[in-house]
């Protein structure tokens, strides 16, 4: 149950009049859960219980209502993303295209990340960035087990990559630090950060981020904007402030449906009642299932110059020993797989595959570029969690799919014997329900186990 302070209420009673009582009784309400299923992944369906029934929500084709177990097999392939549903609208309004170049500015845990991805099938580049290291640390974990192929994760400032990526990408998403005041719901404690003047000195660090933000969209690209807030001074008067500040950006109208769930944006709560600003969405939990959100999408005029951005001069840079260890790897352990030997990197002792498209930068923190194929031992080619969650599992020649009492058992970090198996010694794909979980390698009638140890649980 949130306890709202009374300058709270106040306000919005100012501001929404007879809208309020509804307003602040949806307060007393439970907050609604969701989660958008994976379809990176090659196996779709979920493992029998509660949630292989889960309805649709609302605003995002792959997205679902209920909650998810962190510890179950669909959550540990990566083929359900936990999301409330109103949070599943920003990536439906950024919508990025296979093959674009895609921003994701303030991107940690990875919500919006992972969304993206879905609609990006692994194709063009999608950069997310966090500006605290150890939030950065976990969206590049989030990034990995939902197998995105196509993502450099790094944690850098929003001033740092202005500078070196100007008129760069197709879209940039700003989902910006705010009061989060429609978070209330979901985590009570949020509550006690509030005060009247947070929306205001939360929208001079929301200004700062979209002065960064403008300079990396090309013309003719889209940036995004959103919160959890219902505050105006960091929903429609930012954008206000930056339609004004930045005249080459105009608001791009936000489609909302029939069904009355997405209203529009409220240009009576700025200074000038700028219509335009109807264009942009708000959410609100008395109307819709989810909890307060605001979008708008702004459009970056046509121009006929830009700055160029140098492509990445990356060659993979290995002896003839690691090659022919990657390449036994690969004659042994997969199937089909065909890719560009050109976007192969090898920094130390790793091999990854470059998303394309990679530009030059310099000095930037990066946490994980494009997929992590694996690691050079002596004498020979070790596979990375990474890849376990990016292969579907017919691109690898030896599978096992764990039962119940061994998917406990591998999580654990165990060894898994076995009686009876056709497998042959070498590497094998280790699937729950059907998806990849992490890598084993059969032995002597056992699989050694290869579940990363920062990862294991017990059940
Ligand atoms: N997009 C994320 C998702 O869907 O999982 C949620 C992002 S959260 C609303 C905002 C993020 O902005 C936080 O991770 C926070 O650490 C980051 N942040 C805080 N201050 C920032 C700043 N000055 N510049 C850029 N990002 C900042």
């Amino acid at each position: 149950m949130v306890t709202l302070p009374q300058s709270f209420i106040d306000k919005y009673q100012d501001l929404l009049g007879d809208q309020a009582p509804a307003f602040l009784a949806s307060f007393n309400d439970q907050a609604e859960r969701g989660f958008r299923l994976n379809p990176l992944k090659a196996q779709q369906k979920l493992a029998a219980g509660d949630l292989a029934q889960a309805p649709k929500a609302p605003y995002s084709q792959w997205g679902r209502l209920g909650g998810v177990k962190g510890h179950s097999a669909d959550h540990v392939s990566g083929l359900v993303y936990s999301q409330e549903p109103s949070a599943q609208l920003v990536g439906t309004v950024v919508a990025p295209k296979p093959g674009e170049k895609v921003l994701d500015l303030a991107a940690a845990p990875g919500g919006k990340t992972t969304h993206l991805a879905s609609f990006m099938q692994g194709r063009g580049l999608l950069w997310t960035n966090e500006i605290f290291p150890n939030r950065a640390k976990i969206l590049s974990e989030n990034v990995e087990r939902f197998g995105i192929t196509n993502a450099v994760v790094s944690s850098a400032t929003p001033d740092q990559l202005a500078e070196q990526l100007p008129d760069f990408f197709d879209r940039v998403l700003v989902d910006a630090p705010c009061s989060g005041e429609g978070m209330f719901r979901k985590d009570p404690d949020a509550v006690q950060y509030w005060n009247p003047d947070y929306p205001l000195e939360c929208s001079l660090r929301q200004k700062e981020i979209m002065a960064a933000a403008v300079k990396m969209v090309r013309p003719g690209g889209y940036l995004i904007y959103s919160t959890c807030t219902f505050a105006p001074e960091e929903d429609e008067q930012v954008i206000d402030w930056l339609v004004k500040t930045y005249p080459d950006f105009e608001i791009d109208a936000i489609q909302k449906g029939t069904d009355g769930l997405i209203s529009n944006g409220r240009p009576e709560w700025t200074a000038d009642n700028n219509s335009d600003l109807a264009k942009t969405a708000r959410l609100w939990p008395q109307q819709g299932a989810g909890e307060g959100h605001f979008v708008a999408r702004l459009k970056r005029r046509e121009e006929e110059q830009s700055a160029t951005v140098k492509p990445a001069q990356e060659k993979v840079q290995w002896t003839a020993q690691e090659k022919a260890d990657w390449q036994t790897f690969v004659e042994e352990t997969l199937t089909d797989v065909s890719w560009d030997t050109k976007r192969l990197v090898c920094q130390g002792d790793r091999l990854m595959l470059a998303p394309a498209e990679l530009p030059a930068t310099k000095h930037i923190k990066i946490l994980r570029l494009g997929l992590v194929l694996g690691r050079f031992k002596k004498g020979r080619f070790e596979p990375d969690h990474a890849l376990a969650l990016a292969l579907h599992p017919d691109q690898v020649q030896q599978r096992f799919a764990l039962n119940a009492a061994q998917f406990a058992q591998y999580v654990h970090g165990d060894v898994i014997n076995l009686s009876d198996t056709k497998l042959k010694k070498g590497w094998v794909l280790v699937l729950a329900n059907g998806n990849g979980i992490g890598w084993a390698k059969y032995v002597n009638g056992q699989l050694k186990n290869f579940y990363p140890k920062g990862l294991r649980f017990g059940l």
